[in-house]
């Protein structure tokens, strides 16, 4: 049905975002309304929590604290201080974005919905968060918990997965902006979803809308949003080795660099292979396993010698279930921790606890070589 259907939207823009002005979080990213800053803080959040994301926000601005600072660094630097976020595209995308902003539109973050629409990464939701927060504009940032709260108090029973309901809700959370508040009611949406109209148990009692919510009223508050479920994640099974250098390179662990492209593009990590769901399920046969496929470069062979530790990390669409193995590598003349392959499509080195610091890994990895340097 059109926006103006739908009742009470003056009463539930107005209450939202007295509530709002009354009690709001202090924010670092509220300090500001720079809107590089703001950038950076939308695209931490997605996904992420709000205390999460605070020291990153401080650490990544305190390095890279205007646009001409992250355009000119190394994107391996950038992922570093990534590191633990996850969703390391993210990263990258806001990285290319703002070398865009400094190149077509002079450092200057647009402040159209036509320019800043194109930059990489930049979706609906986050062009809308920039336009409002830091411009004013009155463009709705919509992401699953503004529609959440919306579902609820206009009771719209729409599959919220489906683009179409999203268009609805759209339409729908531009047509309750208040005039020149557009930043204030975008934000307060976003407080109010994350602190009262929560995903389980929203706090209805104490909620300042409850007097005209429709959820509410229904007994539905718990049945909303409508959200068909996504697929599970993918579950896969993979093998790592952890294996330590001898002589001049004891003490080190071998990592490698991923591909130019795909998962993690360009992140280090401990050398693994993926294995067939339900292969390598006893010790013995994960090391045959590993012996066998690791590297695939004849002058080398890699020598498992223990089961290390077990661990796993769910990405937005695979599940790795990773067994490490403690490994030394021979080459073909005996010796052993020697030269390093070059036949291979990875990038190869031996890393000291030390010099952690200098490369970005995945969260899985940082775990284990937590554990390991905790242990060695
Ligand atoms: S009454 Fe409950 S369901 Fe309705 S908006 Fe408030 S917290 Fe959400």
């Amino acid at each position: 049905m059109p926006s103006s259907d739908y009742p009470h939207r003056e009463y539930f823009a107005e209450r939202l975002l007295a509530w709002y002005r009354r009690g709001k979080r202090d924010l670092p990213w509220r300090r500001s309304r720079d809107p590089y800053h703001i950038w950076v803080s939308e695209v931490m959040l997605q996904q992420t929590r709000v205390e999460t994301v605070i020291p990153y926000y401080h650490r990544f601005l305190e390095r890279f604290p205007t646009i001409d600072a992250l355009a000119a660094a190394p994107e391996e630097e950038v992922l570093k201080l990534w590191e633990g976020l996850g969703y390391y595209s993210r990263a990258r995308n806001l990285q290319s974005a703002v070398r865009e902003v400094k190149e077509r539109y002079g450092g200057v973050v647009p402040d159209t919905k036509e320019d800043i629409a194109t930059l990489k990464g930049v979706g609906p939701y986050t062009s809308g968060a920039i336009l409002s927060i830091a411009y004013n504009k009155p463009e709705p940032a919509v992401d699953g918990n503004v529609m959440r709260v919306l579902a609820r108090f206009f009771l719209i029973e729409e599959d919220i997965m489906k683009p179409g309901t999203r268009t609805v809700m759209e339409k729908l959370a531009r047509s309750l902006i208040p005039d020149g508040e557009a930043g204030d009611f975008n934000q307060a949406l976003m407080e109010f979803g994350a602190l009262v109209c929560s995903p389980r148990s929203p706090q209805c009692l104490t909620c300042p809308v409850m007097e005209r919510c429709a959820a509410r009223h229904e007994g539905r508050e718990d049945d909303l949003p409508v959200k068909k479920k996504a697929k599970p994640p993918r579950p896969e099974r993979r093998l790592a080795a952890f294996i330590e250098g001898s002589g001049e390179h004891a003490g080190k662990v071998l990592i490698r660099q991923r591909p130019q492209e795909g998962l993690l593009a360009r992140m280090w990590e401990l050398p693994h292979i993926l294995v067939e769901q339900g292969a390598g399920t006893t010790d013995d046969e994960a090391m045959r396993l590993l012996q066998g496929r690791l590297l695939q470069d004849e002058t080398l062979d890699v020598l498992p010698q223990e089961p290390f530790m077990h661990a796993e990390h769910t990405f937005s669409h695979i599940h790795w279930d990773m067994q490490v193995y403690r490994c030394r590598l021979a080459s073909a003349d005996g010796k052993t921790g020697g030269a390093l392959p070059e036949l291979t499509p990875f990038h190869y080195r031996w890393m000291g606890h030390e010099e952690m610091e200098q490369y970005a890994f995945p969260n899985v990895f940082v775990r284990i070589f937590r554990e390991a340097f905790k242990q060695g």
